[in-house]
């Protein structure tokens, strides 16, 4: 049976760039050596790298004065690398779910952290507006897209000081203006490849700031000078988010993929909205495009399980919600199909109809 994969991250990748990974395994670029073991300093992977950063600029117009790098560690050791990088003294960090959270705990082994406002209170169900951002801190840390509560920032914010941005789980899933931001960074397994590979998009500009001494792997000076080369570069995950994007780019790239994902999402929440056993659990105006949140409604509470069962039976995978929501969760990311939205818009009719 068609299995619909709906999981979190790692998630959903493209067809067409598994099978070219698989066959670049067996023979990358014709030398009849394979990916896994050929050196990086080959020039055919150095044209991948090139390449691959030239499509993160055009798929995301990136402006001159920023580079983008490909790094190791995850979206999780960047809550590191961002303060001990660009803080000298203090940074304002909005909290709108777990990763949030996280970052600014990293951000704290620094310096002086304030929180600018938080959703806790509502258990992250909503981005929170209305406060001020402190003009004497270095940097606003946001996260843009909130993958385990399904909340998403639908517009890029203006800051009073240097934006940074966790955007690990939206990146490639909408345009974004990358010239209001200092600093993007995000862990590849959501939308742009597989786990392994960290993407950080740099305004130079912004390094060189700080007193503290850093240790060489964890300046991004180190690897702005030695393109993501200074150490060997996870190559099995590069190549392969260089053939995401390619293949973003043969679709439309982001402009394009943004009215497919809306397409998707709105399908999604449509049915949620509709069917009366089920009920969002993100604020109405903060829904993700990416990750939709939903549970059973109030009355059909004890039918949870059952409609695992039949979803399962019907080839949904990784709809089961995170343990800080409960319910269920569709990623609904960029290679995540129309027709697997609606094949779980159908399953929950179903369920419906045999209640
Ligand atoms: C998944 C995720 C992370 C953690 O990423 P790792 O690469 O596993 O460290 C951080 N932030 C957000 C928004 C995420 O979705």
């Amino acid at each position: 049976m068609k299995k619909h994969v709906f999981n979190a991250g790692p998630c959903i990748l493209p067809q067409p760039a598994i099978e070219s990974a698989i066959a670049a395994i067996k023979d990358f670029d014709g030398t009849g050596v394979g990916l896994l073991e050929i050196s990086h300093r080959t020039p055919g992977w150095e044209r991948i790298m090139a390449e691959t950063e030239q499509l993160w600029r055009d798929l995301l117009h990136i402006p001159d004065g920023y580079k983008v790098l490909f790094l190791g560690g995850g979206a999780s050791t960047q809550f590191c690398y961002v303060p001990y990088n660009l803080m000298a003294r203090k940074a304002a960090y909005l909290q709108t779910g777990t990763w949030a959270k996280k970052a600014a705990k990293e951000a704290r082994l620094f310096g002086e952290v304030e929180i600018v406002a938080s959703s806790e209170d509502k258990n992250y169900s909503y981005i929170p507006t209305g406060y001020t951002v402190p003009t004497d801190a270095d940097y606003f840390h946001i996260t843009t897209n909130n993958t385990i509560f399904g909340t998403e920032l639908h517009t890029d914010l203006d800051s009073p000081v240097p934006l940074v941005a966790d955007m690990s789980s939206d990146i490639m899933s909408r345009p974004v203006d990358v010239s209001k931001y200092a600093l993007i960074y995000g862990g590849a397994q959501k939308n742009v490849g597989p786990a392994g590979v960290t993407f950080v998009i740099v305004r130079e500009d912004m390094l060189g700031k700080v007193d503290r001494p850093i240790p060489t792997m964890i300046d991004y000076r180190t690897h702005v000078n030695g393109s993501s080369m200074f150490n060997t570069p996870p190559v099995f995950a590069i190549y392969v988010m260089h053939e995401t994007l390619k293949w973003l780019k043969e679709l439309g790239g982001v402009e394009a993929m943004y009215e497919m994902n809306k397409r998707k999402a709105e399908l999604l929440y449509a049915e949620i909205d509709r069917n009366k056993m089920f009920t969002g659990t993100a604020r109405r105006e903060d829904r993700s495009i990416m990750n939709v949140c939903f549970v059973m409604a109030d009355g059909y509470k004890d039918q949870e399980a059952a409609f695992m069962e039949l979803a399962k039976a019907r080839g949904m995978v990784g709809i089961k919600g995170h343990r800080s929501v409960g319910g269920f969760r569709a990623s609904i990311y960029n290679a995540c199909p129309l027709e697997s939205v609606q094949a779980l818009v159908d399953c929950m009719r179903e369920f419906e109809g045999n209640y």
